[in-house]
């Protein structure tokens, strides 16, 4: 039996190893790994990629998100608007600066935060809504966008699974006041390691957050905030460079394989995501299905060889680390619909048609 792996990195890596062991070796002859060239010029790439003015590396999805939300000024005392349906990095994010996630459940059609709900969560301490691009499908701020600005509301943008996507043309991390990247080794770009990258039109609040992922400081050894050290490394920074130039034909082939998945799943049990009108809206990080039965279908899979994964089995306010919020999640059923029944099925690039064949072929028969 021909197992079919949830995600396989080989397959792309093999292609660029070369070009991968070149970045390296430039690296180790330069002998300089933080705040170099590399930084520079990958920053540089990928503000231009989204069309945005400016793109400050840091170390990883999570700390992009906080440092964002460090560089507002947004802590104590503040509320901050969050979908219930998202990995819990978001929501730690808030947390860690001393803020409170205000959620609000999923839409039922497109699994990504409900912007209806949005104005009724808003109070007088609301200083940011975080929108989710979940499962790599870009979020349509455009129904909130006058209402935060009537409040002075920031919108910020957690694009850690959805780089490239697109809403009329214009790109993740540039639909917001601020976005957050993650090149976690998995996601639709990511680096041999944790990195991750602010992106913005506010090349103010990018120096900021700059400082605040440098010890707080702008100048060496002169300290304006209690800062963290939150940076990219040169290593990370010249093997994302490698890897830009080939996100869109990856994105395209994640595409195309999500659209046979939609075209020849027809198993009534499962449920399939929706597609979006603009099909450069979505970039499919994942696939996600949703099955009631989804213990017997995960194990269904699994004995033919096909891995899966859940994203998430478990809401985040039903997780120890959020005590605070037990019993409430009654209050979002979409999000616990979703965390009850989601399944993501393999799509990678590299995936071979046999793969996907074989995949839609078991699904069907389930
Ligand atoms: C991966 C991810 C993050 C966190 O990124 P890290 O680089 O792992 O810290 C944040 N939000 C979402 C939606 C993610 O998928």
């Amino acid at each position: 039996m021909h197992e079919i792996p949830y995600l396989d990195l080989g397959r792309i890596h093999e292609n660029i190893k070369d070009e991968l062991d070149q970045a390296y070796r430039e690296v180790l002859d330069r002998q300089w790994f933080i705040g170099g060239e590399a930084d520079h010029r990958f920053e540089q790439e990928f503000a231009a990629y989204c069309g945005a003015r400016a793109c400050v590396g840091t170390g990883n999805g999570l700390d992009a998100i906080r440092l964002i939300l460090l560089a507002y000024g947004i802590g104590e005392g503040d509320e901050v608007i969050v979908p219930a349906n998202t990995f819990i990095a978001t929501v730690l994010a808030i947390t860690y600066v001393g803020a409170k996630p205000v959620f609000i459940d999923a839409d039922a059609d497109t699994y990504t935060m409900d912007l209806t709900r949005v104005e009724e969560k808003i109070t007088a301490r609301t200083k940011a809504i975080v929108v989710v691009h979940l499962y790599g499908r870009a979020v349509d701020v455009a129904p909130i966008r006058d209402l935060a600005k009537q409040h002075d509301i920031k919108i910020i943008e957690d694009a850690a699974q959805a780089h490239g996507a697109a809403v009329r043309g214009v790109k993740v991390g540039k639909i917001g006041d601020a976005a957050a990247f993650s090149f976690y080794p998995g996601k639709n770009l990511g680096a041999l390691g944790d990195a991750g990258a602010v992106v913005t039109d506010d090349e103010e609040l990018a120096e900021r957050v700059r400082a605040y992922g440098n010890y707080g400081s702008y100048q060496k050894y002169c300290h304006v905030y209690k800062g963290c050290n939150s940076r990219l490394d040169e290593l990370q920074a010249a093997f994302l460079s490698v890897k830009l130039p080939h996100l869109d034909a990856w994105n395209e082939e994640r595409r195309k394989i999500a659209k046979i998945y939609s075209g020849q799943i027809t198993n009534e049990k499962v449920v399939l995501p929706q597609m979006p009108v603009d099909e450069k809206e979505h970039v499919f990080h994942i696939y996600p299905v949703l099955v009631k039965e989804r213990e017997a279908f995960v194990e269904h899979l699994k004995r033919r060889g096909i891995a899966t994964n859940i994203h998430y089995p478990t809401p985040i306010m039903e997780q120890q680390a959020y005590q605070e919020f037990r019993g409430q999640m009654q209050q979002y059923p979409v999000t616990k619909r979703i965390c009850a029944e989601e399944v993501s099925l393999p799509l990678y690039p590299g995936m071979t048609e046999e793969e996907i064949l074989q995949v839609i072929k078991v699904v069907n028969e389930f």
